[in-house]
């Protein structure tokens, strides 16, 4: 398998340490602009392939990223979907597992590689890793089997030689270059030498489905962990709050809580009120199994439903999603239990 000469890619950066440079009376890193970015990898002009850009104005460290941004990213990738055979998203890495998960959501039906990619160090650090993450990022997008189709036809993040499924991926490290993972499901490539695509694990490729853009994400939701200790004050307060449409809920281990009689009577209050309860572990692997446990089983009585194996990236963006399309409570309970791009194991 080789990159197609007639490939074409859009690269659009929004952002992140990659493009950043070091002002020099403060020291901390701020976000630079797109040409300053792409003079520090001449090596572009190597590649056989039509590359085109679309810059953010301006760049923004990814801890600003929103919902607007990714509706933005969401426009120009649909208004350039036939121009393009796949798209490079340069992303600030704190949040790059939540937009690639909010993606894979709202391109519904995507049949072209988005591949999201940043760096630890920016590009002029002599030991950057963003050299290596762009340019093998740009070979990924541009991929083609024999038969012209892509190779990779879906919303992946690809860092330190790893390619993921986007929706999931968490970023796992502050400091190492290997700062992303896929704990619950399998790399879907792997780069040394050559770039080793692992099929069977890559989404098949379907001509005759469409892509489906979607602008709308509602954030009137919550993450909320759990910890021995919690106070009933605290939770009932927040459960009770009118705002409030859903609640990813990080419980211990295979999806358990404490027994208390108050928590149990708020969670049920909750679900009552149509507020949509979603149960993911605090474990960085491994899947919710409210059956397993009492402490398990008295969430399920209560309405909070499995998360299965999800990224909290995954349940939170999924959720938003979902409510964003204007769907009943019973129907978002419906589909947080299935698979809609891949992001859970069912
Ligand atoms: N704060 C930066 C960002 O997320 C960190 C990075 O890019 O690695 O934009």
């Amino acid at each position: 398998m080789s990159t197609s000469t007639q490939a074409s890619v859009l690269l659009i950066y929004t952002g992140g340490t990659i493009g950043m440079i070091q002002n020099p009376d403060t020291g901390a890193l701020e976000s630079f602009n797109f040409d300053h970015l792409l003079r520090h990898v001449p090596e572009i002009r190597q590649f056989n392939l039509d590359i085109f850009s679309y810059a953010f104005n301006p760049p923004i460290d990814s801890s600003d990223m929103s919902p607007s941004f990714w509706a933005e990213l969401v426009g120009i990738i649909y208004s350039n979907y036939e121009r393009y055979d796949g798209f490079v998203i340069l992303h600030g890495t704190d949040t790059m597992a939540f937009t690639a998960s909010a993606l894979s959501f709202m391109l519904e039906g995507l049949m072209k590689p988005v591949i999201l990619t940043g760096s630890q160090l920016p590009i002029g650090a002599l030991r950057t890793d963003g050299k290596e993450n762009l340019l093998t990022a740009i070979e990924i997008a541009a991929a083609k089997n024999p038969d012209g189709t892509p190779v990779v036809p879906e919303v992946c993040v690809f860092f330190h030689e790893k390619l993921m499924r986007g929706n999931r991926t968490t970023k796992i490290s502050a400091e190492n270059f290997d700062a992303f993972e896929s704990n619950n499901y399998p790399l879907l490539a792997h780069s040394g030498i050559e770039i080793q695509y692992h099929r069977h694990f890559i989404k098949p490729y379907n001509p005759d489905i469409e892509l489906v853009p979607h602008y709308k994400m509602d954030s009137n939701i919550l993450i909320f962990s759990l910890f021995p200790g919690i106070q009933p004050g605290i939770v009932e307060q927040v459960l009770r709050s009118p705002e409030l449409k859903g609640i990813i809920f990080r419980t211990f281990g295979s999806g358990n809580a404490p027994r208390f009689p108050w928590l149990t009577e708020a969670l049920t209050e909750a679900t009552k009120r149509g507020k949509i309860i979603v149960n993911i572990t605090q474990c960085s692997t491994g899947s919710v199994k409210m059956r397993m446990y009492e402490t398990g089983r008295q969430l399920l009585e209560a309405g909070i439903i499995s998360g299965h194996d999800s990224t909290v990236e995954a349940a939170v963006t999924k959720l938003m999603y979902l409510l964003g399309q204007g769907f009943s409570a019973d129907t978002i309970r419906a589909k947080m239990k299935e698979s809609i791009a891949g992001e859970i194991s069912v």
